[in-house]
């Protein structure tokens, strides 16, 4: 007896110890729309090559790069940043060509437009069967087109390489811009710290969504872009996640992750796949899904408040 007693007393401390490794908080980066054109500061040759140095520098491991295509011949060595990015251990995957809304193109021409990209990526090292959908968008209206969408990826081998975490980085790279072409002093320190907040507070409120909705923490994967503020701040910014007690994942790692089969019933897939699935489990209304982060005007009102940016003229 005192032997079982002692093997069931060992085996809750297994338990006890393996519990929390196992709800342990993981996340994945991605960037979207590569090769972007000039920002604030940089350009697009210059953010390419200080982006690579900042995520290896922060030991960040690889992260997944969705190409745009039609950028490569715009002047800015699209197609060797890349290159470059493959190189340096990032995968690399498909985005569409032209960016299109889903639910305001005709399916067809949606699928030649995705079909070309896969062309043109398709020499990179590195390349994964994913699939990002513009804007998230995975038809918003039309439920036949969105499963003769999925039906399409299925046909290419390719897979729906969802985001778990939604931000709006687009949206302070692009107030950096107008402030930056309008001669308004931007602090970038101040600009720094609303972006790491936005990245943290982003990824914390998707893992109570998903303790909440989903009853267990997946493997996430934040949407980043290929922008100014992720070649300067995306080393705090994965300080701040380790300090908070994320791990940064591999792609690979995350969309392991059992949610990577659980395609969503709902048409509501703007804000990523953790909230398609709250959703699809009853979770509804603005108090549940809405956060500063996908919010134009909160992140403009962090902003000015941080001493950042000022306050877009209302006029
Ligand atoms: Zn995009």
């Amino acid at each position: 007896m005192q032997l079982k007693a002692a093997v069931a007393g060992l085996a809750a401390l297994v338990v006890a110890i393996a519990g929390p490794a196992l709800a342990q908080k993981r996340i994945a980066l991605s960037f979207d729309d590569a090769p972007r054109g000039d920002g604030a500061v940089l350009t697009g040759d210059d953010r390419t090559t200080q982006l690579i140095e900042a995520l290896a520098k922060a030991d960040a491991g690889p992260t997944a790069i969705f190409v745009t295509p039609r950028n490569f011949p715009a002047g800015q060595n699209g197609r060797a940043r890349i290159e470059r990015f493959a190189a340096a251990g990032h995968l690399i995957a498909n985005h569409t060509n032209t960016h299109p809304w889903l639910s305001r193109t005709e399916l067809d021409v949606y699928l030649a437009d995705l079909d070309k990209a896969a062309e043109l990526i398709k020499d990179f090292d590195n390349t994964r069967p994913w699939f990002r959908f513009p804007f998230l968008d995975e038809e918003r209206n039309d439920v036949a087109k969105r499963d003769a969408m999925r039906a399409a990826l299925d046909e290419r081998g390719l897979f729906s390489a969802y985001v778990t975490v939604d931000t709006y980085d687009w949206h302070i790279a692009g107030r950096w811009v107008e402030a930056a072409r309008a001669g308004v002093e931007v602090d970038r320190n101040a600009l720094r710290d609303v972006y790491v907040a936005m990245i943290v507070d982003a990824a914390e409120h998707y893992a109570e969504l998903s303790e909440i909705w989903l009853g267990r923490q997946p493997a996430h994967v934040l949407l980043l872009h290929e922008n100014d503020p992720a070649a300067f701040f995306i080393g705090d910014a994965l300080a701040a996640l380790r300090a908070e007690g994320w791990e940064i994942i591999s792609p690979d790692e995350a969309y392991a992750d059992p949610i990577a089969k659980q395609l969503p019933e709902t048409r509501f897939s703007g804000m990523g796949r953790v909230s398609a699935l709250a959703f699809d489990a009853g979770a509804r209304g603005a108090g549940v899904f809405n956060h500063w982060s996908v919010d134009e005007a909160a992140i403009d009102k962090r902003l000015a408040e941080a001493g950042a940016i000022p306050l877009p003229d209302p006029n």
